[in-house]
């Protein structure tokens, strides 16, 4: 085969990929932290088996004119634009930013234009520009019984890398805007109970419940359960606070654990025929619920959440993915405005915790365990390294968890907090790390702290949480738990920790 009557065509598209790379590909790279040679090596690998796949997709839509200049304007203008908050503030492509971009929330419009990003819009114009003049000078189709067959073995490889790398491919620009709208267009509200609001009044309703949903907290990394190194300095000099240790979930991620416990669906997996939320239940006493969020909502629990009287996401364009995604802390002002604004109810907070990268997860009066991971290559880090941050992770919680019981605290009123993480996370066991994947996720952390006010008032609730606390538990006794601070009965009751026998 001549090569040289090709080498027109071989450059184009060498060009149109190198530019496609930089100005969007490479995007999703950037924010990465990464320590030296091997793991950039490793990064660019996977950034060229990226870039190599979609090259196929690019070299087919080359093929006509009009479908070229159409599409991949509009490819390159959109995904362009979306790179550029994500070289800038490192945002997440996710349903939630698929919502906000269809919706055009004004508030995000106004966060987002800037002078800097008229200017890359304005740079993408002119690159656009360039690459149609070198287009329209090539024989498009010159050589196209080799290009076609080589493209669309290209576009296999994606497939068949992304099943093999867990999906790393397609939560990365290009692939990530169509997987996230696709996800987005397939969402279905999840068929909850509707329950009747009760028109009596309840004179008890002046219990406030803050239940905190933590992630990635594995119960025997507190030294409140006895962990060798000193991870709940502060947590450990308060009264009145009940470690759990024995709770246990087969849901090893978000998704699947978070639908049971805010529902009466077991982790059993039992299905029933009518799924309840939680703050349904609430509400229909007329107490007043609100969710707090530091993570997106996942389609499994997002028809729950959304049953709160209100619902507020903090950060929420960045995922658990992003390198600047903001700390816990902030969660705690929003959570004062709320009670100080309802007095009382069920608060609920969703901390994005110790989920990896452990760094983005605490500040740095937290880092006292070193050396701390200092790349997102895993292969390259130390055990000591990993667990060394994920300990610095469970001080920041230590922090967290106290300063709100601070709070709630200097209240004095009949007041329980309740904080469950949603699973645990493998800390190098047989060599695995991270969640969803392994039985040593299958013990999360979790506390409940009560005010002297509510200890007064349900001191055989109390003793009997008190009691239950060196059981073995599921996270099944969370809803019918958290229903019975509030003397609502449900069949059963008899689950909940606070339970008993009158
Ligand atoms: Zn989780």
């Amino acid at each position: 085969m001549k090569w040289k009557q090709y080498k027109k065509v071989i450059f184009f598209h060498l060009i149109l990929n190198i530019v496609f790379a930089l100005f969007i590909t490479c995007s999703s790279y950037y924010n990465t932290p990464l320590k030296g040679g091997k793991d950039v090596v490793a990064y660019l690998i996977h950034l060229c088996i990226i870039q190599s796949t979609f090259a196929g997709v690019l070299y087919i839509l080359s093929l006509s004119k009009i479908v070229f200049k159409l599409l991949f304007s509009l490819l390159f203008l959109v995904l362009g634009g979306i790179s550029f908050w994500i070289y800038s503030i490192d945002i997440s492509v996710s349903t939630a930013l698929i919502h906000a971009i269809l919706t055009t929330k004004s508030y995000i419009v106004r966060d987002l234009i800037s002078v800097e990003f008229i200017l890359f819009l304005f740079l993408l114009a002119v690159v656009l520009f360039l690459v149609f003049k070198f287009y329209n000078k090539i024989e498009k189709r010159k050589g196209f019984q080799f290009f076609l067959p080589l493209s669309i073995g290209l576009i296999c490889l994606f497939f068949v890398a992304d099943k093999l790398r867990l999906k790393s491919f397609s939560t990365k620009l290009p692939y990530s805007l169509f997987y996230s709208t696709i996800a987005y267009m397939g969402e279905e509200d999840i068929p909850l109970k509707k329950i009747e609001k009760s028109s009596s009044l309840f004179l008890e309703n002046d219990i406030t419940v803050v239940f905190i949903l933590g992630e990635s907290v594995r119960a025997d990394h507190l030294s409140l359960n006895g962990y060798k190194r000193n991870t709940t300095p502060k947590l450990a000099k308060r009264k009145n606070i009940v470690s759990f240790k024995n709770v246990f979930t087969n849901k090893t991620n978000t998704a699947l654990s978070l639908p049971r416990i805010l529902t009466n669906q077991s982790i059993s997996g039992v299905s029933q025929d009518s799924i309840i939320s939680l703050f349904d239940m609430v509400n229909s006493r007329n107490i007043h619920t609100s969710w707090i969020g530091n993570q997106l909502l996942e389609s499994s629990y997002k028809t729950i959440v959304n049953t709160n009287n209100e619902v507020q996401i903090i950060d929420e364009l960045r995922s658990f993915w992003s390198f600047h995604k903001k700390e816990d802390l902030c969660l705690i002002p929003e959570l004062k405005k709320q009670i100080n604004k309802q007095n009382n109810g069920l608060f609920s907070l969703h901390m994005i915790g110790s989920h990896w990268w452990y760094e983005d997860r605490y500040t740095d009066e937290f880092r006292e365990f070193i050396p701390v991971v200092d790349s997102k290559y895993i292969p390259s880090l130390t055990k000591e390294q990993m667990i060394n941050s994920y300990d610095n992770t469970i001080l920041y919680l230590d922090n967290f968890l106290d300063s709100i019981i601070s709070f709630l605290d200097s209240r004095n009123t009949p007041t329980v907090m309740v904080y469950i993480s949603d699973h645990g996370e493998a800390m190098g066991e047989d060599g695995k790390w991270l969640h969803s994947h392994y039985k040593s996720l299958t013990n999360p952390a979790m506390l409940v702290w009560y005010s002297d006010e509510f200890r007064n008032r349900y001191e055989e609730k109390i003793n009997s949480m008190i009691e239950r606390s060196g059981e073995s538990i599921t996270t099944d006794i969370m809803y019918h738990s958290i229903l019975d601070l509030f003397n609502i009965e449900d069949h059963e009751s008899e689950k909940s920790i606070f339970f008993c026998e009158n």
